[in-house]
């Protein structure tokens, strides 16, 4: 379940060439989405071997579903992919989870490599090994753990990337400083968004992510503290789209969870009111606030109870032990998760 170190930097695109000239290699196929593979897919070009394959699918989390993994199968039976075929998979998280379950089950599976585009898949769904899709409105409800054979990560590609987008990724940066690295987040949040070279941040926010999932690569204890801001965010992302118009991108829903969270570490007597004061101001010169009304609380709260990573009844949260350490299953009613929401609303 190891993986070689993801490959970050101008130096990238070169390595990845490298591999694909390997001569067990039969066949390349480039998975990308209708933006990727315009803004994308001609700054890899160079890169790739004569005779790859391009396949595309639509653009958007509405896209990573069974048909679109049904349009790479039959497009990879077509080619005549055999088992020596390798997927590159070139694209923001949806393409990195969609691509690399594609890959898995293929054949029983053939190799797949990790190009992503958002700086939410170089810090966070390129790595780790959890690919997947969503079904039947449940994100993420089919998928398997499986390594690429590597990860090549060029913060270039961010240049064409919405702010918007940028800022999502951001957060689980964000995340990952709270919950690993105190020193990063005094340092990095003086520097703010406004990056000139993401390479040494995408180094340091893999590293903690490698870091942890080494230990626990099936996410039975440790890995859990990556859930920080996740109990709440998910609840508001899941319940926010439910409500036409009022969609927001998931790493949004993470700084607003995260908030709530280190609330709920405060209540508990875990995180000091001090560093809840420095971690909400801090996120809320990146993210504008998120907009609810106290009646909508509740129902909110009441998707965390829905949250897979939920056993029965109890909302378990990874909670902050100051900055720069996280405790995971720590028990939190259903009650005191709303009113996270209803101090966050109160901000
Ligand atoms: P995404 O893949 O939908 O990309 C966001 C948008 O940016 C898309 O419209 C895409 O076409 C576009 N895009 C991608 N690269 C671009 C570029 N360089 N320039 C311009 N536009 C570009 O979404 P995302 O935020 O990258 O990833 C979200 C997905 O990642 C979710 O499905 C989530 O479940 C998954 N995820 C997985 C893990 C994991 O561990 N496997 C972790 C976190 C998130």
């Amino acid at each position: 379940m190891t993986q070689n170190a993801p490959i970050i930097g101008p130096e990238a695109l070169p390595a990845l060439a490298e591999l694909l000239r390997r001569p067990a290699i039969s066949q390349v196929f480039v998975l990308t989405d209708a933006n990727t593979s315009r803004l994308c897919y001609n700054q890899l070009l160079p890169y790739l071997p004569e005779g790859h394959q391009l396949l595309e699918i639509p653009a958007g989390e509405e896209y990573k579903t069974l048909a679109s993994c049904e349009t790479v199968w039959s497009a990879l039976t077509e080619q005549r992919a055999d088992r020596f075929a390798v997927l590159v998979n070139l694209g923001g998280g949806v393409i990195t989870d969609l691509g690399g379950f594609c890959a898995a089950i293929y054949k029983r599976g053939i190799l797949f490599v990790q190009v992503p585009t958002t700086l939410l898949a170089q810090v966070d769904a390129s790595v780790g090994g959890k690919t997947g899709i969503d079904y039947l409105g449940y994100k993420n409800q089919l998928g398997v753990f499986q390594e690429p054979t590597g990860v090549f990560i060029n913060p270039q590609f961010l240049t064409t990337l919405d702010p918007r987008q940028l800022k999502s990724g951001y957060a689980e940066m964000v995340k990952h400083w709270l919950i690993a690295d105190a020193p990063a987040f005094d340092a990095y949040r003086r520097e703010g968004i406004f990056v000139e070279d993401w390479t040494p941040l995408i180094q340091h926010s893999v590293a903690i992510k490698r870091q942890i999932v080494a230990q626990d690569p099936l996410e039975t204890g440790l890995r859990k503290v990556l859930n920080f801001g996740h109990t709440v965010g998910h609840a508001l992302e899941s319940y926010l789209l439910t409500q036409p118009g009022r969609e927001i991108l998931h790493g949004e829903a993470i700084a607003a969870g995260m908030i709530c969270e280190s609330w709920l570490s405060v209540q508990k007597g875990l995180l000091s009111a001090e560093e809840l004061d420095k971690i909400e101001t801090f996120l809320f010169t990146v993210f504008e606030k998120i907009h609810f009304v106290t009646l909508e609380t509740d129902a909110i709260a009441d998707y965390a109870r829905q949250d897979k990573k939920n056993a029965g009844s109890t909302i378990n949260c990874t909670l902050l032990q100051g900055i720069g350490q996280a405790l995971y299953n720590q028990p939190v009613t259903l009650l005191e998760l709303a009113d996270s929401l209803r101090y966050y609303h109160h901000l």
